[in-house]
């Protein structure tokens, strides 16, 4: 059997069919930039995420970037992130003029509130917690931290599209969130898109300018802006992609429960959290994020899997935020390194069918063999 990481085949041909209908509407009316499919994408993900604001933007990372301009985050301000999230939650920070602050995270993979607090100081402005792996962070915790300080929350959550902490989406809880349509993400486009998500009508409107040259719908140029547009294709495919989105959550929480049952026996690896750990929070998978409890096993173990015609990937090339030496950090996480090195994400995607994930469970059981 052949199983890549991931598919990228399959991003289009899941609704061939249907894409292609929805590609030819919209090209043969030239409709291409900032029109009616944009605004109705854009309020459809507003009512599935019941905020008050949405907005179509290039991509995630700008959508970070354009979220922490927009709330005034800048030159002599720090903010707090988890070392474990791509380094686009760091440069969203660092592009402002605000120095990025990594922190340790738990045990869960997720940025650690004890950490947090420890990271606060006079300069700390926001926090940006990343919603990682189809998991939702310990928002309580977060927020109360937040009000405590009177810090600002934004929510980078790329990976977490329609996950849960107690019935409330990732995304929902700080002043604006991004979310990521890269086509490897649980909704995922043709290439890059993103979005942001707000109840502050003045954040929303601040963005609405940004991400287009600072100019409003009529009148002349109103501030310094970016061109950060969500294609009018790419928001009729997402339109249509997020109408099937509980389809895929469904897939991919049976997909986790099938590895937790055939992987749960295994000493030599810690799994990520089973669908009904945590009564408080619902996971949507975007990673299935194993950790190998003797680091020595981890590449080992990737290189007999590969052999056997499983791809696997370790996330971020295997290292957090603060190890990349041009990045010029120069602290040390222990936790979140040991992670980083015992740690291998499994192919999870929903154009994966049971046998696989069967034959998949099978290699890592005989590699312990
Ligand atoms: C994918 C990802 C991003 C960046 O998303 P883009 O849409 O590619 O800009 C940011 N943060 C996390 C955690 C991600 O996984």
């Amino acid at each position: 059997m052949e199983i890549p990481f991931f598919n990228y085949k399959h991003v289009y041909g899941q609704y061939k069919s249907e894409f292609n209908s929805i590609i030819q509407d919209i090209i043969t009316r030239g409709s291409f930039i900032l029109q009616k499919e944009g605004d109705q994408f854009e309020s459809n993900l507003s009512n599935y995420l019941n905020t008050k604001y949405a907005l179509g933007v290039a991509n995630c990372t700008d959508g970070l970037y354009l979220s922490l301009k927009a709330a005034g985050v800048g030159s002599g301000d720090e903010v707090i992130f988890s070392s474990h999230t791509f380094v686009a939650t760091a440069s969203s920070i660092y592009n402002n003029g605000a120095k990025p602050i990594p922190v340790e995270c738990g045990a869960d993979h997720l940025i650690d509130p004890d950490s947090i607090e420890q990271a606060i100081t006079k300069r700390t402005k926001a926090i940006v917690p990343t919603q990682l792996n189809g998991h939702v962070c310990d928002m309580n915790k977060i927020l109360n931290i937040c009000e405590k300080y009177n810090i600002l929350l934004v929510e980078d959550a790329a990976q977490s599209l329609g996950a849960k902490y107690k019935n409330k989406f990732a995304g929902t809880f700080g002043q604006s969130a991004a979310f990521s349509f890269y086509p490897a993400k649980v909704v995922g486009c043709f290439g890059d898109g993103g979005a942001v998500v707000t109840d502050n009508v003045e954040i929303f409107n601040k963005i609405r300018l940004l991400r287009n040259h600072g100019r409003p719908d009529f009148g002349e140029v109103e501030c310094w802006g970016i061109n950060s547009r969500l294609d009018n294709i790419h928001a009729a495919i997402l339109d249509f992609k997020l109408k099937q989105y509980n389809k895929d959550i469904t897939r991919r929480r049976e997909l986790a429960v099938m590895y937790f049952e055939r992987l749960k026996d295994l000493n030599e690896i810690k799994l990520p959290r089973d669908i009904s750990e945590d009564i408080d929070k619902f996971e949507v998978y975007q990673n299935y994020e194993i950790e190998l409890r003797d680091s020595n096993h981890r590449d080992k173990l990737k290189d007999y899997l590969k052999s056997n015609g499983i791809g696997t990937i370790l996330q971020w090339g295997g290292k957090a935020v603060h190890q990349f030496k041009a990045l010029e950090f120069n602290i040390s996480l222990p936790r979140t390194e040991k992670i980083m090195s015992s740690s291998l994400l499994l192919p999870m995607n929903t154009s994966l069918s049971d046998s696989e994930i069967y034959y998949i469970c099978d290699a890592i059981h005989n590699y312990f063999n």
